[in-house]
Order: structure tokens, then C-alpha cells, then sequence
């Protein structure tokens, strides 16, 4: 018996004419991810990716965890390959299925017939199956509105499958189709989160993070590697891009007004990001932000950082709370590195009284009194990257 995986496209089916360049994309992606995993062939026919192994055996354990983080993909199924013969899909039900059948109670067959010259319809295959179901396990009973799991049977062109129920994909579009943005990544909750939204729309990552040693240690930037290592298992590898922020914020806290410290260093983050961004061809920057979350996430303060640069800032996070986000962190795995005690650069020089309602002329006379050119050149000059591999 050849076991495959049947994978169903998600949204791509929706798009009109760049489809063709949508499903590349994702075929591309699945290729080099499971490439890794053994040898496989890929057939892309009717809204359906088929994976097929070329060895004696796969290890599909490894195969589901690795299509399960990949984007495009709206559900994802193994299934057991065999003859378009009905006495075989009923021996393959009864054979692949003989380890979960027997824990559970209730089951229906639905069956798909692409192949119309298969001689019975739909409903006849899954009768007939349905009937070899309960002779070798009499302890089930067929439930058609609440089963314990449906056996699908799909005749194609090349073959017929049988599967038990299949699970749910990553979702959104192929990495690549979305155009590349760097993501502003500190060891928090929110960030590793951002860059995953974004990744799952097709957007490629470059991920761009502030370090202020000593008061920062090495240990905050490895924990902030580990965080992306769990996003690229998404988004696919890419680079990291360390920048020495020590001198700026100390600058900012010898010669400026306190109050306005969070504003001015959050316009300087967004000046050197910009620039990082352009160099490595990224059409905008992603941030961790949500709305009144913090003083620098008012409205205010969000339009005074905006003023700094004129690159788009994406902020996927802008209206969600914070159980909503950790929701997600769970679900990628970053949660439980997220929280880890560290310290981030932003919580290094807090001041006592943030303003949460800055004006742009207060926070452009305090800059004034700052080179900010130098510093800003000086930081760029000084960026360390490390590849993030998937
Ligand atoms: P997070 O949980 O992502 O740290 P936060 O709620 O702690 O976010 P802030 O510390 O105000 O909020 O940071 C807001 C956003 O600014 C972050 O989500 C991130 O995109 C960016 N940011 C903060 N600190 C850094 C840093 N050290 N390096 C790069 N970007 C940062
Ligand atoms: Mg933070």
C-alpha cells in the first residue's frame, strides 16, 4: 500500500489569471521544504497538490509537521494510493484505517468521482465501502451529520485514495508571492507574532533588531535568534540584522526631555530600519504594535513615529488584544520563548512620565539638539547579520 499526501490549495484558488504563478510558487516552496524529508514527486491537477513518495518509505510523521507550516495550504490529508478497483478501495479502507477505527465509534464514507468513467457513481462507492467498514468493525455505526471521523474515497485520474478526516493547513498565500518587508523584532510577545501575519500573507522577511549592550546582553539577542527560528519554520530562512543602539539611546538620555524619550527613540528605530530595509530591497517595515497598548501605541505617538520615515509601516497586531495575540504565539510555538526574562533596549531607558499624547513640534525641537545623521550613520555602519535558517 503507497501512502501520499493529498494537499488542497487555499486561497490561490481564488485568483484569476496570476493563479498559475500563485501554485508555482507554492509547488516551489513545498519541493524545498520536503526535499529535506526524502524524495518526492509533486502533481498539481484540480485544486489538489499530490505528494508522492519516490523511495520504499517516508517518514509522513515529519512530512505533516513540515506541510502544516506551510503558507497556501487550506487542508492537508495522508491518504492510501490504490487501484480504481472497488474490492481494493474497500481492502485499502479496511487495512489503512485499522489503527483509528478501532478507538472510535461512529463514521461515514463520502466519495468524489473525478474519474467519470469509473463505472459506479458516488454515493454507490461510499455505500459499498461503507458496508465493508462495518462488517470488519462491527462495533461502529455510520452517523451522516456528527461521524467520529468521515473516510473520503476519491477516484481520479491516476488512482484512487482513501483517507480518514484531513487537518487544517497554515492558510494564506504562498512566501514570495507578498513582496519582501522587514520586521522590528525585540525578545517580546508581540513581534515574533507581526512577522508571522505577514509571512502568512507571502511576504519574505529580513528581521531588523535593536541590541544596547551591556545593558542588553548576548543572551537577549540568541533568545531573539531562537524566536525567529520558530517564524522562518514558517516564513522560510532569512537574515537578522543586529544594530548597535547603546550610543542613541544614551544620547537621547543625556541631551533630551525625559518625557519624550520612548517617541525619539522609536523615530530613531524607524529612520535606521528604513534604511536597512532599502538596502536589502524591502518595500516596508513590521511591527509588534497594537493600539493603546503602551504610551508609544497611542494614536499620538503612532503619527509622531510615523513622521520619521516614508516607508509603510505595517502593524498586523494594530487591533487585536493581548490574549488574542498570545493566542497566536501559542499556536507558533514563540509563547513560551516570548516570555523568558530578558532585557530589550526599549525597557532599558523607560521614562517615569512617557507622554502618551507627544506633539511632533516638542519632539522635533528635542532631536535638535542630537546629530542625528551621525548617529544614525554610525549605526548602520556598525549592523551585524546572522541567517536564520528554516
Ligand atoms: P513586543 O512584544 O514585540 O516586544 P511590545 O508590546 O513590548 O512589543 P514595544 O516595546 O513598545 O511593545 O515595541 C513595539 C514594537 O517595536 C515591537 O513590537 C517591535 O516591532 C518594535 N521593537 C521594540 N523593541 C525592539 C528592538 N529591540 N528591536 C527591534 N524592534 C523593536
Ligand atoms: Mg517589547
Amino acid at each position: 500500500m503507497r501512502e501520499v499526501m493529498l494537499i488542497k490549495l487555499g486561497e490561490i484558488v481564488l485568483k484569476g489569471l496570476n493563479r498559475k504563478n500563485f501554485e508555482d510558487k507554492l509547488i516551489r516552496n513545498i519541493k524545498r521544504k520536503v526535499s529535506a524529508l526524502g524524495d518526492f514527486q509533486l502533481i498539481n491537477l484540480q485544486s489538489t497538490i499530490y505528494l508522492i513518495p519516490q523511495g520504499e518509505t517516508a517518514d509522513f510523521e515529519r512530512v505533516e509537521k513540515t506541510v502544516g507550516k506551510i503558507f497556501g495550504i487550506s487542508r492537508y490529508a495522508r491518504a492510501a494510493q490504490c487501484d480504481k478497483d472497488l474490492t481494493a478501495i474497500k481492502e485499502t479502507a479496511v487495512k489503512y484505517l485499522s489503527e483509528i477505527l478501532p478507538k472510535l465509534r461512529t463514521f461515514k464514507v463520502e466519495s468524489k468521482r473525478s474519474d467519470k468513467r469509473f463505472a459506479l457513481k458516488s454515493p454507490e462507492i461510499s455505500a459499498a465501502v461503507g458496508e465493508r467498514i462495518l462488517e470488519a468493525f462491527p462495533h461502529l455505526s455510520v452517523d451522516v451529520h456528527n461521524p467520529d471521523i468521515t473516510i473520503t474515497v476519491e477516484v481520479r485520474d491516476f488512482g484512487a485514495y482513501v483517507r480518514g478526516d484531513s487537518l487544517p493547513g497554515a492558510g494564506g498565500i504562498p512566501i514570495g508571492t507578498g513582496g519582501r518587508a522587514a520586521v522590528m523584532i525585540s525578545g517580546g510577545i508581540d513581534s515574533p507574532v507581526a512577522a508571522w501575519m505577514l509571512a502568512k500573507r507571502g511576504v519574505e522577511l529580513v528581521a531588523i533588531h535593536f541590541a544596547s549592550p551591556p545593558y542588553t546582553s548576548p543572551r537577549a539577542e540568541q533568545k531573539v535568534a531562537s524566536l525567529l527560528k520558530k517564524v522562518a519554520e514558517f516564513a522560510g530562512k532569512f537574515t537578522m540584522i543586529t544594530v548597535p543602539f547603546t550610543e542613541i539611546q544614551e544620547n537621547i538620555k543625556a541631551h533630551c526631555d525625559e518625557d519624550f524619550f520612548t517617541v525619539i527613540m522609536r523615530r530613531f528605530m524607524m529612520r535606521i530600519s528604513e534604511i536597512i530595509a532599502k538596502k536589502y530591497r524591502c518595500k516596508a517595515l513590521i511591527t509588534g504594535e497594537s493600539l493603546g497598548q503602551v504610551a508609544s501605541q497611542t494614536m499620538d505617538a503612532i503619527t509622531c513615529t510615523n513622521d520619521a520615515i516614508k516607508m509603510p509601516i505595517f502593524r498586523p497586531l494594530i487591533g487585536m488584544d493581548k490574549d488574542e495575540i498570545v493566542e497566536i504565539a501559542r499556536k507558533i510555538e514563540t509563547f513560551e520563548l516570548s516570555i523568558l526574562p530578558y532585557e530589550d533596549c526599549c525597557t532599558v531607558f523607560t521614562p517615569k512620565h512617557p507622554r502618551t499624547k507627544p506633539v511632533l513640534r516638542d519632539i522635533q525641537r528635542e532631536e535638535s539638539k542630537l546629530d542625528c545623521e551621525k548617529l544614525i550613520r554610525t549605526a548602520v555602519e556598525g549592523v551585524k547579520t546572522t541567517e536564520i535558517l528554516d
